[in-house]
């Protein structure tokens, strides 16, 4: 479940091409396709400038996607609100496939959270983000 201070605002899928057979061989696709979603999400949190709590559930093999339940720290919902339209997340995503961008609903495919976390495999566990480059002055900030 996510962290408590935190709202989940977005459920998102994120796909791309099937990998190719060189990357299946290597063993490397599914490394690829986590590291893009780093620099997505590291990308999403300086655009907003807010803190970000998010959990990844994904599916493997040559259908590979992500489904994302991203949080905002509450307090900092107001400033989400007015900096939402600064992340275009077709841009942010490098295969700029983007199959869901949705308003959070709890009760997406049942229940959202088993759905992300339980129906695929659970890769990033209510995972935080932190829009700040260097010490960041909010008291608590337990990220990096
Ligand atoms: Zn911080």
């Amino acid at each position: 479940m996510m962290d408590s201070q935190y709202t989940p605002v977005i459920f998102g899928t994120l796909t791309q091409p099937n990998p190719s057979d060189r990357q299946l061989k290597r063993g490397d696709a599914e490394r690829l396709h986590t590291d893009e979603l780093a620099m997505f999400l590291a990308r999403a949190t300086m655009r907003w400038r807010v803190h970000l709590c998010v959990d990844v559930g994904y599916e493997d093999g040559f259908n590979q996607h992500s489904h994302l339940i991203i949080g905002v720290l509450t307090d900092e919902l107001d400033a989400w609100r007015r900096n939402r339209d600064r992340f275009d997340p077709r841009r942010a995503w490098r295969w700029h496939i983007v199959k869901h961008w949705d308003d959070y609903d709890p009760n997406h495919e049942g229940d959202c959270f088993s759905y992300v976390t339980k129906k695929h495999i659970h890769l990033l566990d209510s995972h935080l983000r932190c829009p700040q480059r260097g010490k960041c002055r909010r008291g608590g900030c337990s990220v990096k």
